[in-house]
């Protein structure tokens, strides 16, 4: 793994013996950390490596049974022998090495009024690749286990929120499919496919998201993989959106113009907006060049993908009309649009900076804004799914399957493409090593 040498085992945590307790320091106060996130300093005299995080080791390694044992010695009546105090010394030190290994197998709870583990480092101790503008704290270490990065999903840190808002509603999704599939017929009836597609698309979205934010931190290799992995999730959202919107709520008359162009150029578009978001994050040059490659594609994809439900508001002939699906469709859209707003214009933590560390980043208000055009849209279809049969049903006889086909271009040619681009990461981080 390139870019990624192995880090300290968990002993940092519960330790390796250290230093007697009383002749270490506590606390960290050195720049912008979230309250309850402390980080000890070295001892004065101590070595300048490892560096501070790792002072944390042998915080835990204190035996404890050798102090029991050492106290009970220490006021034993002086009418003993003194074989007894000499063995109790000699069983102390075994089980003083003992007991690290022992703690470390069976991961036993923390004393109670111990310092908690430390989780989460200021930005100078990680590479600017990780860093967040307007953010300085809340960054956890590179190269932990993967256990580690797994165990931060119940800690405080700054994606703490960006994992939260996707996992929470991708955990949603699968329970709307499960209501979904108390009433629709997946399996015999040909016209839900899409509506199925859509659903795993939404979720495939939000989980690899999920994961991204939540491993990413690991090493700048896994850094760029999982954000790849991101953006073929982004990729695989925009067509199944494409094909919900083509398929159940496009009008007639939209449909004829469209009908030839609309599901390949969907599954291009999303297989370019993919490469430019892999391609952006591989140069890594912020503005317009970067926003670009971004941007403009997705930008393009949107467009053509939310056509026929613009089509159809346009040509509702009372915008009053009684129809809850319209009503949906217009709220996916204002969402959807707040969503963008937010995505790369770092609000609020602009007006606040060091300020929005867990809470008030604006890609944790994206991600809200995007979870709720994701639960709007699905009601959306699902209402198009149930009312416009008699609209839809004659405007896919002649194409039934081709949609499928598709469907796995976009995913295989997404992630072939963010394998390539792996690859072109692996060798600058190979180049940058030597
Ligand atoms: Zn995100």
């Amino acid at each position: 793994m390139t870019g990624g040498t192995p880090g300290p085992p968990w002993s940092w945590v519960w330790g390796a013996p250290g230093p007697p307790r009383a002749t270490r320091r506590r606390g960290g106060g050195r720049g912008e950390r979230p309250a309850g996130h402390s980080r000890p300093t070295p001892p004065a005299s101590g070595p300048a490596h490892p560096p501070p995080l790792y002072q944390a080791a042998g915080r835990w390694g204190t035996p404890r049974a050798a102090v029991r044992v050492g106290l009970l010695c220490r006021f034993a009546p002086p009418q003993l022998p003194a074989w007894p105090t000499a063995m109790a010394t000699v069983v102390a030190q075994r089980l003083s090495h003992l007991l690290p290994s022992w703690r470390q197998a069976h991961q036993e709870p923390q004393p109670s009024g111990q310092p908690e583990p430390v989780f989460t480092v200021d930005r100078t101790q990680v590479p600017p690749l990780f860093w967040k503008p307007y953010v300085y704290a809340g960054y956890r270490p590179l190269h932990q286990t993967w256990r580690f990065y797994f165990r931060t999903l119940f800690q405080q840190h700054n994606e703490a929120v960006n994992v939260w808002t996707h996992l929470l509603a991708a955990l949603a999704l699968l329970l709307r499919l499960a209501i979904f599939v108390r009433s629709v017929d997946f399996w015999g009836d040909p016209h839900a496919l899409p509506l199925f597609l859509i659903v795993l698309a939404s979720f495939t979205y939000l989980s690899l998201s999920a994961l991204a934010h939540l491993l990413q931190a690991k090493s700048e290799f896994w850094h760029y993989n999982f954000f790849f992995l991101d953006y073929v999730g982004v990729a695989v959202y925009q067509f199944g959106s494409a094909l919900a919107h083509f398929y159940y709520a496009i009008e007639p008359a939209w449909h004829a113009q469209v009908q030839t162009v609309f599901l390949p150029l969907a599954a291009f578009l999303a297989w370019l907006s993919c490469t430019g978001s892999c391609y952006n994050k591989y140069i890594q040059k912020p503005g317009l060049l970067g926003r670009t490659c971004q941007e403009v594609p997705s930008a393009l994809a949107y467009a053509l993908d939310i056509s026929p439900v613009v089509h159809r508001i346009l040509v509702s002939p009372d915008p009053t009309t009684d129809d809850p699906a319209l009503l949906y469709h217009k709220c996916q859209v204002v969402f959807f649009l707040l969503a963008a707003a937010f995505f790369s214009a770092f609000v609020p933590e602009r007006w606040f900076p060091g300020s929005c560390h867990i809470f008030g980043q604006g890609h944790q208000v994206f991600h809200v804004f995007l979870v709720l055009c994701t639960l709007a849209q699905l009601e959306a279809v699902a209402l198009d799914f149930e009312a416009r049969r008699p609209i839809y049903e004659p405007l896919h006889t002649r194409w039934p399957h081709n949609f499928s086909g598709l469907f796995l271009l976009t995913v295989g040619s997404s992630v072939l493409t963010a394998f390539l681009l792996s690859q072109l990461v692996r060798r600058k981080l190979d180049q940058k090593t030597q």
